[in-house]
């Protein structure tokens, strides 16, 4: 079997579309467009870029883009400040602090100050249990992408046996309780997990988010199984730039799954559709609006 490649930047070109179609219209009901505030530490080159990328989409679907550039010397007081105030400001629907942080600034503290109700990137402890308990939330982008391409190529998840591999706040544990929540059985798998391998050989549906490159080898993967690969991993190339691959063995894994992303242009696209979604939304219910339909 060669499997299907599951289009990701096609899914997020279409999202971020509909967003864009929502903005108009909630423009004319508040007076304003839904505003994204971005907040930077420090110079990392792979932050900068996504920070960009991101403003950039902001821009691209009409919303307010306001972005904080700060050096890697700012204090955690200064960085909590900043976060209040943006909390206050009335123009800023969502807040994102991109991590990491500089290692003298408590990440968890800065998490924890975001407004719930602007917490976009649903990492805010509210959001992550008002998932956990089946309420509306703020969901993380990463693992909601994937959501969304699962429910893409299947229809529904319901009844499957899905493996998820990672349990970060960030990706592994909000895939499993959206997978739970769309009736999949599912499994947490981790470092410390006995037979990895056959672990995965019972799953329909694979969701990979270790960090290791290609860890995930073709023989676990049960035949027609759906496979959603998370990681992004640069290894040295022959070029000097180096190239990217997932968490999975995408070769060999296609020669047993019924559908795979690829590693780029899988689920990389969908977390940067999945802010501006979740932007969109946080606009709408501090409105007082309904959710936009069908997002
Ligand atoms: P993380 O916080 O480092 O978590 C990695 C998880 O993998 C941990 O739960 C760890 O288990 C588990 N793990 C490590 N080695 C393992 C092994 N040998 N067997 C089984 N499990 C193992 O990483 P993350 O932030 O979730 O990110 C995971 C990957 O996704 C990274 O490659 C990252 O770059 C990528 N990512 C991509 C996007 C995107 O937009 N596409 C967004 C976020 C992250 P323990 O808990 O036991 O240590």
């Amino acid at each position: 079997m060669t499997a299907k490649r599951i289009d990701g930047r096609a899914a997020a070109a279409t999202i971020r579309e509909a967003v864009a179609s929502f903005v108009p219209d909630f423009v004319q009901r508040t007076g304003r467009a839904p505003g994204l505030a971005t907040v930077l530490v420090g110079e990392d080159p792979a932050s900068a870029v996504y920070v960009r990328s991101k403003n950039r989409a902001t821009a691209e679907a009409g919303m307010a883009s306001f972005a904080h550039n700060l050096p890697d010397t700012t204090s955690e007081q200064e960085l909590l400040e900043l976060v209040w105030q943006l909390n206050a400001d009335e123009r800023v629907d969502g807040i994102l602090v991109q991590m990491p942080l500089p290692r003298h600034i408590d990440a968890t503290k800065v998490i924890e100050a975001v407004e719930p109700a602007k917490d976009v990137d649903g990492f805010h402890p509210v959001n992550a249990g008002r998932l956990a308990s089946g309420l509306p939330a703020l969901v993380p982008c990463t693992p909601y992408g994937c959501l969304y391409l699962l429910n893409q190529e299947l229809g529904t998840v319901g009844g499957l046996n899905a493996v998820v591999i990672g349990r970060s706040n960030i990706v592994g544990k909000p895939m499993a309780q959206l997978l739970l929540a769309e009736s999949a059985t599912v499994t947490i798998a981790h470092s410390k997990t006995r037979d990895l391998p056959q672990v995965v050989k019972g799953a329909d549906v694979v969701v990979a988010a270790v960090g290791r490159p290609e860890m995930v080898r073709g023989n676990w993967i049960k035949p027609g199984a759906t496979v959603i690969d998370v990681g992004i991993n640069r290894l040295p190339g022959d070029d000097g730039k180096g190239r990217l691959v997932g968490d999975v063995a995408f070769d060999e894994a296609a020669e047993h799954a019924a559908a795979i992303t690829p590693v780029p242009g899988g689920v990389g696209p969908m977390t940067i559709a999945m802010l501006m979604r979740n932007t969109l939304v946080a606009a709408h219910r501090r409105a007082g609006l309904a959710d936009p339909e069908g997002l």
